[in-house]
């Protein structure tokens, strides 16, 4: 039986894999690290108790490939939905704004969601309606000259609205500020997220680790798939011969019998293996970072699921109940900063924002990732290649191809998807099918 070989097992590999497994088709993935997850997974924190997530990833209910994804692995109930848009905002001094959406019909519930925003001044929330009202009025080709701060300056939106409202916005969707975003991207993001359905603005959770709440899930449902997950197998390289390649080198030894192979891994892991011409573009990528404290509290008196703070350098606080995560989003100034160093900035936001000092804080604990995301500038989103590649039986798939999405789980799960699609459109990819209903009969008479 002819198989598919997918490189990577982040959001990207293993919805690559569970999409083709799902079609019958035999899959080995192999990941490198000894275990799944890639920029999205869970571990032991080192209270030797509490299990932990590199970075608290948030979803958005328009992330509709990866509930696709989620559903296909059996794992949407381990995602904790809000029935509509609801924000907890803190404003230095203890103050505790709502951004909600009310029971209207869509878009009237976020328009009057925004009109009852207290965190800024009537008129100013009237310049917000605004400028939602004049998005669809620019072109892309508008859109690709300007930054979202300049676009926000040309629509009259001031420094009070841009701190309490579109940085809010800009730092949480595409983790960069709005000074370096492009136009483009906010506004497809905008009308994603605003203006598709009501659902398409709730904020999703996962319920447990992110290990839990899909890695395991996705391994269990390609092991029943006929499919393996090879974990600890770094790829080295390929031979490539008459526009296929014939075979994966790995540190565990080489692989020669199988159909296809999907890289799935990071565009900078990528450029080692294979020469970078087999793509149709070359992208040209920076990356930005994102910074998350987990703090155990002595006693953790916060009462909503996740806050987010206005004007501040830490962007959310989400209450794990045993600990808190603190994510702060556009972090690159902070990598260099040692640990005690990023405490003490810590310490004083939480003391402005939450009155929580030093002594109420048991023990806490940083992690950086400095690639976090690429930055979705204009020239970078234009540079993006597509899942095909100028080899007859090679694939790529990461949150980097293009989806037309920023740097996302969702832009991860769609690319799985596209490749998947691609390779069964394929005339040159000679995989077989296994056959579901024969496994099925084997031992029956
Ligand atoms: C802290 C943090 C917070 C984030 N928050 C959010 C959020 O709130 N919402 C959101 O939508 N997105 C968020 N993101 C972005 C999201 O995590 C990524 O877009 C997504 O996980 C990318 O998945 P991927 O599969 O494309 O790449 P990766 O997750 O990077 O997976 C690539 C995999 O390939 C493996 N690999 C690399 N080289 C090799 C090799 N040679 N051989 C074998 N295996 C190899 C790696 O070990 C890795 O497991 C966040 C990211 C971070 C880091």
């Amino acid at each position: 039986m002819k198989k598919c070989i997918v490189i990577g097992g982040g959001f990207a590999g293993l919805s690559t894999a569970v999409h083709l497994a799902n079609k019958n088709i035999k899959v080995d993935l192999l990941e490198s690290s000894p275990k799944l997850g890639g920029r999205a997974y869970s571990f032991l924190a080192k209270d030797g108790k509490t299990i932990i997530d590199n970075g608290q990833h948030i979803m958005m209910g328009c992330y509709r490939e990866t509930f696709h994804f989620m559903k296909i692995i059996g794992a949407q109930d381990k995602l904790i939905y809000q029935p509509a848009l609801e924000i907890n905002f803190l404003k230095e001094g203890f103050t505790q704004i709502k951004l909600k959406t009310v029971s209207l019909p869509h878009p009237f519930n976020l328009l009057l969601g925004i009109l009852n925003y207290q965190a800024i001044d009537f008129s100013d929330r009237l310049k917000i309606l605004k400028f939602f009202l004049k998005i669809i009025a620019y072109s892309d080709k508008e859109l690709s000259r300007m930054s979202v701060e300049e676009w926000l300056k040309k629509e009259k939106q001031n420094e009070t609205i841009n701190k309490a409202f579109w940085e809010v916005i800009a730092i949480g969707a595409l983790n960069i500020g709005i000074r370096k975003a492009s136009a483009k991207t906010f506004a497809d993001v905008l009308k994603e997220i605003f203006f598709k359905n009501k659902l398409s603005s709730r904020i999703i959770l996962p319920k447990y680790g992110l290990s839990e709440t899909y890695c395991n899930q996705a391994q269990h449902f390609l092991e029943t798939k006929e499919s393996s997950v090879l974990l600890s197998h770094l790829v080295t390289g390929f031979k490539i011969k008459d526009k296929n390649i014939v075979e994966v080198q790995t540190d565990q030894g080489s692989i020669a019998d199988f159909a296809c192979v999907i890289s799935a891994i990071p565009y900078y892991a990528l450029q080692k293996l294979i020469p970078v011409s087999v793509l149709n573009k070359k992208p040209d990528l920076r990356y930005s970072s994102i910074l998350t404290v987990h703090l155990w509290l002595k006693d953790n008196s916060f009462t909503e699921e996740f806050y987010g703070l206005i004007n501040s350098s830490v962007h959310w606080i989400f209450n794990k109940k045993t600990h808190l995560t603190l994510v702060i989003s556009d972090a690159d100034y902070l990598m260099e900063q040692t640990r005690e160093e990023i405490f003490e900035l810590i310490i004083r936001e939480l003391n402005k924002f939450v009155n929580i000092t030093r002594d109420m804080i048991n023990d806490f604990q940083v992690i950086k990732e400095k690639r976090a995301t690429f930055v979705p500038s204009d020239t970078i989103l234009d540079s993006r290649p597509s899942v095909v590649t100028g080899l007859d039986n090679f694939f790529i798939a990461g949150d980097w191809v293009d989806t037309e999405l920023p740097s996302t789980i969702e832009s991860a799960v769609k690319s799985g998807r596209l490749v998947a699609e691609a390779l069964l459109n394929s005339k040159t990819c000679k995989f077989t099918f296994y056959n579901e209903r024969k496994r099925n009969n084997v031992g029956k008479s």
